[in-house]
């Protein structure tokens, strides 16, 4: 491959380099994803839901240091990234409470993390 062969190129197939890839084609763009483990996935593999708090005091007092953009961006676009994981073929549960603070989907990491999905 060389440079200018592709869009994007990501380097990792966990869920952040999944998204990217999958949202980039969506866009219409060629997109290349290096994986060096033997699977796709990486720590979302064990993991379990999609969660936010609920509001952005909540999101405040639990994660006071956390950049604030993405805080935002979290809670208020938590549904949108929902329906655009189903708009995948990728089952979410119905919300439910999470942790003391929280709330969230159950969803299905492995069908998410397949090549086919995007
Ligand atoms: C047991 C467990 C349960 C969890 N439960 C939840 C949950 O319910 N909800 C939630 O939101 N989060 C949960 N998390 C956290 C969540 O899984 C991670 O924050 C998220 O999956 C991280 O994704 P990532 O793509 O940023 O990184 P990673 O998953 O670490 O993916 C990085 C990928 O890049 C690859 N890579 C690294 N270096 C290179 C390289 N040089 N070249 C090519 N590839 C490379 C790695 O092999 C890996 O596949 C859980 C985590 C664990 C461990």
């Amino acid at each position: 491959m060389q440079a200018g062969d592709v869009d994007l190129l990501v380097i990792g197939a966990g869920m952040a380099g999944l998204t990217a890839g999958a949202r980039a084609v969506r866009k219409g763009l060629s997109v290349t994803i290096v994986e060096v483990g033997a699977d796709v996935g990486g720590s979302a593999r064990f993991a379990g839901y999609v969660w936010t708090a609920p509001d952005h005091d909540v999101m405040d007092r639990h994660n006071p240091r956390g950049d604030v953009a993405l805080k935002r961006a979290l809670v208020d676009r938590f549904d949108d990234g929902i329906a655009w994981i189903r708009s995948l073929g990728v089952e979410a549960k119905d919300a439910q409470p999470i942790l003391s603070f929280g709330r969230g989907h159950q969803f299905d990491t492995t069908t998410m993390s397949t090549p086919a999905v995007g």
